[in-house]
This record gives C-alpha cells, sequence and structure tokens, in this order.
C-alpha cells in the first residue's frame, strides 16, 4: 500500500460515516479507496484493477468514464448545471421527460422529478395518499406492501419497507402498513405455482378486510432487490396488478433497481405487460453518473391535483436539485446509447452465459439456492442444503466471499448470505466471462475453507 493510500484511509477513518456500515468494524478493517475508473472496471489509489461486479451498486448502465457521456455533462455544463424546476423550465428536463414519457409503459405521461429512488417512492406514496383526498375518498390513507421490501431510506419510504435489521428499529417513528408476504420461491412450501397461488391469495385477504382503507400497493417489480435479490414467480406482478383493478386501487411499482436494462427489458413491467399507477424510477436512470431520480403517473391522478384555483389540490413536495440539469443530460446520453448500441439486443446472450455459470454453481454442497432475472442474479450460501438452514449473520460469510473475490479482480458486495452479480446492462462478454471465472474460482476454492 503507497503512502496516499495510507493518509487517504488514515482521513477517512478520521471523518467519515459510511451507509449501511458498522462503524466499529470499518475502523477495524482496510478499505479500498476507489480513484477512478475505466469502462467495467474500477481502480484504487495503489492502481489494482477491479471488474465491478455490482454496476457500483446497481446503478452504472455503460460503463465508466464513457466518453459519450462525460462530453454530453462537459456540454451541459457549458450551458447550465443547475436552475430549479420551482416556476421555471429547464430544456434538459423537458427534453428527457418526453423521452421517459415515450418508453416507459403506456398510461404513465406525467413526470415529477427528484434525486434518489427514496425521494422517488416517497412522492409516489405523497401523490397516491393525497390523489384520494383530492378526490374525497378520504378513508384512503394506507398501503400494502410485501414483507422484506426495500424502497429506500427516508421515514416514508422505511414506512413502506419490510426489512426488520434496516426497518425494525424505527417502528414507532413510521406510519402502518399492511404487509402482505413475499413470494420467495426458495423459502415458500411448496412448488412456484403454489408459492404464487398463496401469496395473491394472502393479498387479497387484506384487499377483502381492508380494501376501502387502502390507497395503493408498492411493489418491486419481478425482483426484491435489497432482500437478498428475491425473484417472484412469474404471474406475481401481473395478478397484483389483476387485485389492484378489482379493489381499485392504486398500484406504484418501484423500478428504481430493475429499471433500465437490468432484467433484459427497460422495464421489469413489460415482462408482465403491466401498466402501473406510478412508477419510480432511479439508479439506473442517469447510467450511474448523477443522483437523478424520477416517479411517473397517469394523466387521470395528475388531473385530480390540476384544478384551476383550487390551492388546496396542489401538490406540496420538491426538492432543491429537482430535475437536475446535468443528471438529465447524462440521462438523455445514457437513453441515446441504449439503442445506438442496441444494449438490450446484446443482453439475451449475456443472460444466457451467466444462466450456464450458475447451474453448475447450484450443484455446489454448500449453495442452497441460485436465482436470476436477467443481468440480476445470486447465489445463496446456506450451512445445510437439506434444511435450508442460513449461517449466523455475525459469521459474515457473504463479506468474506466478496473480498477473497477482491485480489483476483473482482469487485462484489453481497447482501448477507447472498453473492449478489449485477453487472451494468452494457458490459461486453469477455468482461463478463472473467468476472464469472472469479466468482466459480472463489466458490470452488475459497468458500470451502472460508466456512
Ligand atoms: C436502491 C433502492 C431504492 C433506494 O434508492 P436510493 O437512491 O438509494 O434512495 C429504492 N427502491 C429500490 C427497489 C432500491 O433497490
Amino acid at each position: 500500500m503507497n503512502t496516499h493510500t495510507q493518509k487517504l484511509i488514515e482521513l477517512d477513518k478520521q471523518y467519515l460515516w459510511h451507509p449501511f456500515t458498522q462503524m466499529a468494524d470499518w475502523l477495524d478493517d482496510t478499505p479500498v479507496v476507489i480513484e477512478s475508473g475505466d469502462g467495467f472496471y474500477l481502480i484504487d489509489t495503489d492502481g489494482n484493477r477491479y471488474i465491478d461486479g455490482v454496476s457500483s451498486l446497481w446503478c452504472n448502465v455503460h460503463g465508466h468514464r464513457v466518453k459519450k457521456i462525460d462530453d454530453a455533462i462537459r456540454s451541459q455544463l457549458d450551458k447550465i448545471a443547475h436552475s430549479t424546476l420551482l416556476g421555471l423550465g429547464q430544456t434538459a428536463s423537458i427534453e428527457l421527460a418526453e423521452k421517459l414519457v415515450q418508453i416507459t409503459p403506456a398510461g404513465l405521461e406525467k413526470v415529477f422529478y427528484s434525486d434518489s429512488g427514496a425521494t422517488a417512492v416517497e412522492i409516489a406514496i405523497k401523490i397516491a395518499y393525497q390523489y384520494w383526498q383530492n378526490i374525497g375518498q378520504t378513508e384512503r390513507t394506507k398501503f400494502i406492501s410485501l414483507k422484506e421490501a426495500y424502497h429506500g431510506d427516508t421515514v416514508g419510504s422505511v414506512s413502506v419497507g419490510g426489512m426488520d435489521l434496516f426497518h425494525g428499529i424505527f417502528k414507532s417513528l413510521i406510519f402502518e402498513t399492511y404487509y402482505a408476504p413475499s413470494p420467495d420461491p426458495y423459502r415458500c412450501e411448496g412448488t412456484a405455482e403454489q408459492c404464487l397461488k398463496n401469496s395473491l391469495e394472502a393479498m387479497e385477504v387484506i384487499l377483502k378486510r381492508h380494501g376501502d382503507q387502502i390507497a395503493g400497493i408498492v411493489v418491486e417489480p419481478l425482483v426484491q432487490g435489497a432482500a437478498g435479490i428475491i425473484v417472484h414467480p412469474k404471474g406475481y406482478l401481473k395478478g397484483v396488478e389483476a387485485l389492484v383493478r378489482k379493489y381499485g386501487v392504486l398500484l406504484i411499482v418501484d423500478e428504481v433497481a430493475m429499471g433500465f436494462g437490468r432484467t433484459g427489458k427497460m422495464f421489469a413491467c413489460e415482462h408482465e405487460g403491466v401498466h402501473p399507477d406510478l412508477l419510480c424510477m432511479a439508479k439506473g436512470i442517469s447510467a450511474g453518473y448523477l443522483p437523478l431520480a424520477a416517479t411517473l403517473t397517469t394523466r387521470k391522478i395528475f388531473d385530480a391535483f390540476a384544478v384551476s384555483g383550487d390551492i388546496h389540490k396542489t401538490f406540496y413536495h420538491g426538492h432543491t436539485y429537482t430535475g437536475n440539469a446535468l443528471g438529465c443530460a447524462a440521462a438523455l446520453a445514457s437513453l441515446e446509447m441504449f439503442s445506438e448500441n442496441r444494449i438490450l439486443e446484446t443482453m439475451p446472450e449475456k443472460i444466457e452465459l451467466i444462466a450456464d455459470y450458475f447451474e453448475k454453481f447450484k450443484t455446489l454442497p454448500f449453495v442452497g439456492d441460485v436465482c436470476q432475472c436477467g443481468m440480476v442474479a445470486a447465489i445463496e450460501l446456506v450451512a445445510d442444503k437439506e434444511t435450508k438452514e442460513s449461517f449466523a449473520s455475525e459469521k459474515k460469510i457473504g463479506a468474506k466471499v466478496c473480498a477473497a473475490m477482491r485480489p483476483k479482480g473482482a469487485m462484489m458486495r453481497p447482501l448477507g448470505n447472498v453473492i449478489v452479480l449485477m453487472p451494468a446492462p452494457a458490459m461486453d462478454i469477455e468482461t463478463l466471462r472473467k468476472l464469472l471465472d472469479i466468482i466459480e474460482d472463489t466458490l470452488v476454492n475459497d468458500v470451502p475453507k472460508i466456512i
């Protein structure tokens, strides 16, 4: 380690508080400090190169230091970095809004910008809530979400979150939400079809009992990411949509993680032809460059707020950096790259490659389950394959396995005992193969020693 790195680590430990991190452990460890990027690689302060195996936490799309996006941001910088959307229009945010409406499921026609996934969800919840107030159905004040759901870390988003480890402590701070079971084929009783049926029935029980108090249902489409990459059985999202229509509540789809190509389509909703009332996007929207987010909604919902002269129907919500021009410029360049480089068309081959490797991994004695949805995949390590017993989280098995991949040139981040693979949708197949080889080598040679 060079002295530059040593100095930075010292300063980091002196001044920073890292997200989702037990800082006492951090202070005892030696962190990697990233200084630059090059395509699908991260480069640390000692010049070591790592394949970015989780897209810099699920947001990178075309790689790092991509000329077209860099140029778009520089050129926007020559015009203006930011101006407010409160009372003013802004070129880049207008151009991007049109594109977002074009690429999202039909029916979504209005774009409300913000700056993170949590705010995109927070906004969807507040719009849904106020929608019912504005049209006089004032008893519709509650939401249904899924157990193990993750929608971000602001208090509103935590209120519809279902992860005890993250959200339990805030119980008395958050609003009450009804939880439907998470359709997890690995942990459910019975087959995937039974899992699907039981999960939807359980959701309907809540709707039957509390239907007239429900404002909306919030779901992560197809995959519950932070829960440990739970891939829902086929048809679940469509089933939720059918319930939403039957009981006349709103469907809020959180595409923050799965949007922008992760699943093999631009948005996860498309796999099941689902048309949400509100759609939240963030992470990949700016290709992982800048904090930008958006909540899209229908004309019907918009019209309940757009009432001439009625100040009580206004949506009083906004953030200073709403629709930031640099972020919008990056997003526009990213969308152009999606079509110029035919990113979605290049994905099936890569998805197939991941599936081939993961099929092999599944046979390993300590691998309980593997799952995959497009270019999102996961390996769950278990203490006992028969009983599906987990390793105690104190053993930090996932973290140790990912640490073993670093000297081999892969940067991964687990979720508990789950090894997550989420490469950038645009990653070239050679780099992806290299990454999969590192994962395989680690599973075969290092994991038996770690567990
Ligand atoms: C990451 C994530 C969020 C939160 O996004 P932030 O930008 O970190 O606030 C919300 N929902 C889902 C599904 C996510 O994966």
